[in-house]
């Protein structure tokens, strides 16, 4: 193995252009080879197991290893591996999976439009929404509101959606017509109130900004119910009710984006169900399929889907695989798993609270890490220079990254978002696995802050 180790590495650097990496920094130390992976654990090309705590991109909400899915997608795939759902044809599979979707998702989102992935997901919403006022005759709601440090995909339109400045700083994004307003981090922004008041405060820093852009010139505001890739940032309780109330006030449309809070990762079906709001659309992908095949939907609330059915006509958006018949029927069998082997709900009243009771015992003692916080199996602290003054550690992400760096060397798959560092494991794990995966991060974090702090 271990010369296949370096041959496949030096395949790797001589023709692989890695996401979200510097290829020259990777390429000088050589990526690490993942060749397979069961339940929580993978394994690399030398061996080593490892757990991910990420599982994948906070994707593999089923877990590794399932056979019963690899014969599914192998069935499907001997019978129709492929046709498309443009030219008045569908298949069994679109058809049954959008019904299962249906009754997992709270009432009133009978309508399902496929994507590939989150950023397509985000990208159809975004079309989606600006032909749906078009259709009810205001056409000139356009602009979309969404959040500093909100991530919602990597196309031009995800991009844009979301707060990442140094994403937007490669290629003139956002792209016209997308506005942002500052995220609900109570830690950094919300000092002198209670969470309760800073809650309010925050969504009202979306109200400001509807007035600035005009509300009749406003097609939506698109949130994160929790921010996964900004850092696992959960709102106080009062924020999404006031951003609900905000949004009907002035007539705008509220899109949850649950492309990583989506099929149970906060022990809920969709994480806006933790607050008690109704979105008019929420966009999906990762736990749709548990990262199994590429897939993604845009789930449409009944105002807008009948908008768009009564008088939309042609919606001249959509790809070649949206609806893909192997993609849904393996969608559609990690569905029922997650639904009929009570996946969802133990996280929700077991593996949740044991992850969170034994996250906050861990990491509380540290000095150098502070607001422990998670719901369900979506979790993160951050790590900070001075705990009593809440003070942040200068050169934002550097320490995050050290610290992720001793994880990856220990074999544990948790990421630093600056240095925030969250977890997000499969949502099988035991609570054996808790156990084991967070006594390993917490010897990392006693080696980062003997060693590197
Ligand atoms: N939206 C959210 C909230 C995400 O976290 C992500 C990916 O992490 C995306 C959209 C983009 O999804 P994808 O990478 O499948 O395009």
């Amino acid at each position: 193995m271990k010369q296949n180790t370096e041959a496949w590495r030096a395949l790797d650097a001589a023709h692989h252009l890695h996401p979200f990496s510097d290829t020259k920094g990777l390429n000088a130390q050589g990526a690490r080879v993942i060749t397979r992976a069961e339940g929580i654990y993978l394994w690399d090309s030398e061996g080593n197991q490892i757990i991910d705590g990420m599982a994948g991109l906070w994707c593999v909400n089923i877990g590794y290893g399932r056979k019963d899915l690899a014969e599914v997608a192998k069935r499907q795939m001997e019978e129709l591996a492929y046709y498309n759902t443009f030219f008045k044809t569908t298949n069994p599979q679109v058809a049954e999976l959008s019904k299962l979707l249906a009754e997992v998702a709270p009432e009133g989102f009978e309508h399902v439009f496929y994507t590939n992935s989150g950023s397509e997901s985000v990208d159809t919403m975004i079309r989606m929404v600006r032909h749906y006022w078009s259709s009810v005759g205001k056409p000139e709601k356009k602009v979309l509101i969404g959040r500093w440090n909100g991530y919602h995909g990597s196309t031009i339109g995800g991009a844009s959606m979301g707060g990442m400045t140094y994403m937007h700083e490669q290629g003139d994004l956002p792209i016209p017509g997308i506005v942002h307003v500052e995220q609900p981090w109570y830690y950094k922004h919300g000092k002198d109130m209670t969470p309760e008041e800073f809650g309010l405060a925050a969504a009202r820093w979306i109200e400001d900004k509807i007035l600035e852009v005009g509300a009749d010139k406003v097609a939506a505001f698109v949130g994160e119910p929790i921010q996964g890739a900004g850092g696992v940032i959960i709102p106080p309780a009062t924020y999404w009710p006031e951003v609900e109330r905000i949004c009907r006030k002035y007539d705008i449309l509220m899109v949850c984006d649950e492309v990583i809070c989506g099929f149970g990762r906060t022990g809920q079906w969709f994480g806006h169900e933790l607050y008690g709001v109704k979105p008019d659309l929420f966009t999906t992908a990762k736990g749709l399929s548990s990262g199994y095949l590429p897939i993604g939907a845009v789930f449409v609330g009944e105002r807008v889907a009948q908008g768009l059915i009564e008088h939309g006509g042609d919606f001249n958006h959509g790809f070649t695989y949206s609806g893909h018949p192997v993609c849904c029927a393996v969608a559609r069998a990690n569905v029922t798993a997650l639904r009929d082997e009570g996946i969802v709900a133990r996280v929700r009243e077991e593996t949740g609270p044991y992850m969170q009771a034994k996250w906050r015992e861990t990491f509380g003692q540290f000095d150098h890490v502070d607001d422990v916080r998670g719901v369900g199996l979506i979790q993160a602290f951050t790590l900070v220079k001075d705990k009593q003054k809440r003070e942040l550690f200068d050169n934002w992400g550097t320490m995050g990254l050290a610290c992720r760096d001793i994880f990856f060397r220990e074999n544990l798959i948790m990421r630093a978002c600056g240095d925030h560092i969250v977890a997000a494991p499969p949502l099988v794990i035991s609570k054996r696995e808790i156990d084991e995966m967070l006594g390993r991060a917490a010897r990392c974090v006693e080696e980062f802050e003997r060693v590197v702090v």
